[in-house]
């Protein structure tokens, strides 16, 4: 019977593309990829030689079907998006929905995310965290989500595009007021840099600053207890660490 595989890519890093997801794309009948130029060069990469068809956000219906029908002929898909997990912030959601509705098993293959990966070297409490990935694009809606995320007491996790990185900011500080962030840049990729510090240094930082590469922000939640408003002194001189392997 068909399966549908749900295979995490690299976000930047080669090397962390698991035996596993290489051994599941090499055996896969087909797989479905958000952009099946980039996913070309992966393949190119590692010589899998499975044939790619495309599935994104664009052809969710049309490129649902061909995914189910090929499922129904008993085959096995391997759906991939660009980096990382499918389903995060990324197409996958709608044809996971519907290969449960229609009771194809759907199968996890773990790999790079970038929002776990901000988290766990960010140094900010890793759980509770709550993750929103992109606000709104429009400025009047997105200070209306961050309103809704004001008091909230976990560790918030974004993406934004480096185009939108100042403005978002901006925002944050404005709706949220200040508190710790971490921006984690280029995560395993060559130039991977974190930037610790408050949202206001963040702010005042991005003003100066070109911003370029691709960027995830780990956010202090609104819990701020006499004892950790000490501790952030720590915090207030912004500090870059950027790492080579
Ligand atoms: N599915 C992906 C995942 O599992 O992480 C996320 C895809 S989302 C369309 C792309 C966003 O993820 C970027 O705009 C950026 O915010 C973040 N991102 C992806 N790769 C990254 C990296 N190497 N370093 C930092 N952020 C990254």
């Amino acid at each position: 019977t068909g399966c549908l595989y749900l295979v995490g890519t690299p976000i930047g890093n080669l090397e962390d593309m698991s035996v596993r997801a290489l051994r599941i794309l090499k055996e896969a009948d087909i797989i479905a990829a958000e952009d099946t130029r980039n996913t070309k060069k992966l393949c190119n990469y590692f010589d899998i030689a499975t044939p790619l068809i495309s599935y994104h956000e664009h052809n969710i219906e049309v490129g649902g079907e061909k995914l189910l029908a090929f499922l129904r002929e008993g085959k096995t898909v391997a759906l991939v998006s660009d980096a990382g997990l499918p389903c995060i912030s990324d197409p996958g959601a709608d044809i996971v929905e519907k290969a449960i509705e229609q009771d194809f098993p759907v199968v996890p293959v773990p790999g790079p995310n970038a929002a776990i990966s901000a988290l766990i070297a960010s140094g900010l409490t890793p759980q509770p965290f709550f993750f929103y990935g992109f606000l709104n694009r429009g400025k009047k809606e997105r200070r209306q989500q961050l309103e809704q995320l004001k008091k909230r007491q976990e560790t918030i996790l974004f993406y934004e595009a480096p185009h939108r990185l100042k403005e978002t900011l901006k925002d944050m500080e404005f709706i949220l007021g200040n508190r710790r962030i971490v921006l984690a840049r280029e995560l395993t990729k060559k130039f991977e840099e974190f930037l610790r510090g408050t949202l206001a240094e963040a702010v005042e930082w991005s003003q100066t600053e070109e911003i370029r590469g691709e960027f995830c922000i780990v956010l202090e939640g609104n819990e701020n207890t006499e004892e950790e408003n000490d501790e952030q002194a720590y915090w207030m001189t912004m500090s870059i660490v950027e790492h080579v392997d």
